[in-house]
């Protein structure tokens, strides 16, 4: 194994200038930092053009994990920090390679030189170090197109940094670049990847969950928590609230006829999602919305669920497939938790023919039979919030009691 220095980071979508691109490169070193609080020898240098990690004495493989799911990060190289001079760029370069040949594996050199005062230029670097390989280990070839290793030398103004490895970083835009939003999260498989979507794109989301005991069981409140410890690996940390639910539920099935039940249930959704935002100091709502996928979610019943708010309500998922949703689901890791049967509030008081295309004038009139304001207030006062940390666990912490209900 490789004894690298530091892990040089290469920054995301860097197209803004000025104080944008400061607040980018603060916000990601301080999220960096943050997922390697665990590591305290491990020191983070932002400078305006690359990150370097320098890592003193831990492996880069203990961090590489954390660090592919930090938003803000291009690519990424584990390198050895090394003296400008040709023996111990020679010395580096062979101790890389000897780590990683295998028989039969072939390699190219590639350097690139921002010190244009250097002594050697790029081509000449790659020749004698290429020869200098050549001659310590026998039988390695050289491949210029699809050669199985290349070693990447960069000689910058301070050191020269060589490395044997390209990472793919996860994209996008440090968390918190974008401002703040509340996602409306179930248990389902569409809104966890609406939330890493959102996170992706530097949006700092609260969870807004709609519970609705006694129909409802502790099991299934402990999903969607747990489905945020999953997402909350590309945050750090997320905000979990939860709204109670079940006397919206149980007046709307009482008093409006069945076809319209989804529709202003959804309203009701929609409405106490805005408040909470409001009061959370978000600027919008994301929700997991996928167009056409069922009857709440047809063209038609948007404009009568989203009549109730001016807020922007952005859907990630909206023109995704479900199939394609659920590779993405599979891929972040929420797909297994998603599918466990906990039914959530919406499943039990689902009608069984709800509208596909549900009239906004109708679904005004039928609500204003409800006390809104009455009902609304009730389930905020009931709002209760939990921190919750990557990977948090919450399902196995319930009682045998709840294990019953199922
Ligand atoms: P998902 O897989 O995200 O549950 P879905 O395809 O099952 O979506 P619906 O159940 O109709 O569709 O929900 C549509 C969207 O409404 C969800 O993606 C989510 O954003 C929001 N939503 C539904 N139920 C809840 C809930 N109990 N708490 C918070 N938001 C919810
Ligand atoms: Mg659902």
């Amino acid at each position: 194994m490789v004894q690298y220095t530091e892990v040089m980071v290469r920054y995301g979508e860097l197209s803004t200038k000025g104080k944008n691109r400061k607040d980018f490169i603060g916000k990601l070193a301080a999220n960096v930092n943050r997922v390697l609080k665990d590591f305290p020898e491990i020191e983070v240098h932002p400078k305006h053009d690359r990150m370097h990690i320098t890592l003193n004495g831990t492996p880069f493989e203990v961090i590489d994990e954390k660090l592919k799911k930090v938003f803000g990060i291009q690519t990424y190289s584990p390198v050895i920090k090394t003296e400008k001079s040709l023996e111990s760029i020679k010395e580096t370069a062979l101790e890389i390679m000897q780590a990683t040949y295998e028989a039969g594996m072939t390699f190219k050199v590639n350097t690139r030189r921002s010190d244009h005062k250097f002594e050697y230029d790029t081509n000449q670097l790659n020749s004698i170090i290429g020869d200098y390989i050549f001659e310590k280990i026998p039988g390695i070839k050289a491949e210029m197109k699809h050669p199985d290793l290349v070693l990447r030398i960069e000689v910058r103004q301070d050191a020269v940094y060589i490395s044997n490895q390209l990472l793919h970083g996860a994209g996008g835009m440090p968390v918190g670049t974008a401002g703040k939003a509340v996602m409306m999260l179930s248990g389902g498989i569409d809104s966890p990847v609406a939330s890493y979507l959102a996170l992706k794109r530097g949006v700092d989301i609260e969870m807004v969950h709609f519970f609705s005991p006694p129909y409802t069981t502790e099991k299934a409140l402990a999903k969607a928590k747990e489905l945020t410890g999953v997402l909350a690996n590309y945050a750090g940390k997320i905000n979990f609230i939860a709204v109670p639910f079940a006397e919206i539920q149980e007046t709307i099935k009482e008093k409006l006829p069945e076809g319209y039940l989804m529709t202003v249930q959804r309203r009701f959704m929609l409405r106490l999602a805005d408040i909470i935002r409001e009061r959370r100091g978000g600027l919008a709502i994301f929700n997991g919305e996928s167009v056409g996928q069922v009857a709440s979610q047809t063209l038609e019943s948007m404009v009568a669920i989203n009549d109730v708010t001016t807020t922007p309500v952005l859907r990630p998922v909206a023109t995704m497939d479900k199939t394609e949703i659920i590779k993405l689901a599979e891929k972040i890791g929420t797909f297994d938790l998603s599918i466990v049967p906990f039914e959530d509030c919406c499943t039990i008081f689902a009608p069984p023919r709800p509208k596909t295309k549900p009239k906004l004038d109708k679904a005004r009139k039928y609500e204003s039979y409800l006390d809104v304001d009455g009902l609304i207030q009730r389930a905020l006062d009931g709002i209760e919030i939990t921190a919750i940390y990557p990977d948090q666990k919450f399902i196995d912490n319930q009682s045998s009691e709840d294990a019953d209900l199922l």
